[in-house]
């Protein structure tokens, strides 16, 4: 890539403020003084420093948002905010995507990252990564329903689920309501409104709380996000 684009994109300024800052001549490649913008770099094997201080250039982002309903998990959409709309990412060379995909109507935790090998295990039916939801029932959960999802439930395509952990959180008698927690390990499309509906319930609100080892911040409000700690990327990998 350009050098100009690799240091704009690495925070040192503008493409023409960048300009600028290699004519100072305190910008080396390998060593070597640079001055030319267009000079050619590989961020993965030059070593560019500024002022003598190794570029600080991240290869793979990591972040976790905090979704609100009416936006879609998705990079592109004609008709609706995206989740990459929020997280004005659109000028990085990174090009995060969303790991996995959350219903518009879904709030919660969602995982965007550039490290394809991580969303594939993270995604990859092979490996079970639990996914913790609550949600709002329309019905009364019973007793029934959690020996049922432990056992797996049949969906509306004859797919047989893996068994999955139901607490009942609450139940409102007069209103006919619940609230739930449920932990599935699979992510078949509109799985746990599928699931409330095998065993004659709707959800009325769906939030996801954690995907594998990672939890949702709870100080982040719908439609914020912020880079995963290191500690919490160690946990995924
Ligand atoms: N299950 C659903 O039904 N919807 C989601 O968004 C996520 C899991």
């Amino acid at each position: 890539m350009r050098l100009d684009k690799l240091l704009a994109h690495s925070g040192l300024g503008t493409r023409k403020e960048v300009k600028k800052l290699l004519k100072t001549k305190i910008v080396e490649v390998n060593e070597k003084t640079v001055t030319d913008p267009k000079t050619h770099v590989d961020p993965d094997t030059d070593k560019v420093t500024v002022g003598g201080e190794k570029l600080d250039y991240q290869e793979f982002v990591y972040f976790m948002m905090n979704k609100p309903q009416g936006v879609i998990s998705a990079t592109e959409d004609l008709m609706h905010e995206t989740v990459l709309d929020l997280l004005e990412m659109q000028d990085s060379l990174q090009e995060p995507h969303p790991v996995g995909r959350l219903d518009i109507d879904t709030e919660g935790l969602l995982i965007l990252t550039n490290d394809g090998k991580l969303t594939h295990r993270l995604l990859s039916p092979k490996h079970h990564v639990d996914k913790r939801y609550y949600a709002e029932i329309d019905g009364i959960v019973t007793e029934e329903d959690i020996v049922q999802f432990k056992e797996g439930v049949t969906l509306d395509d004859d797919y047989e689920t893996l068994p999955a952990d139901l607490e009942i959180l609450s139940t409102d008698e007069e209103a006919g309501t619940s609230v739930i927690e449920l932990v599935i390990r699979e992510g078949k499309f509109h799985q746990v409104k599928r699931m409330i509906q095998a065993v004659g319930k709707e959800v009325t609100y769906l939030k996801r709380l954690e995907m594998g080892p990672i939890k949702l911040d709870d100080t982040l409000e719908l439609g914020a996000y912020r880079e995963l700690t290191s500690e919490e990327i160690d946990l995924l990998k």
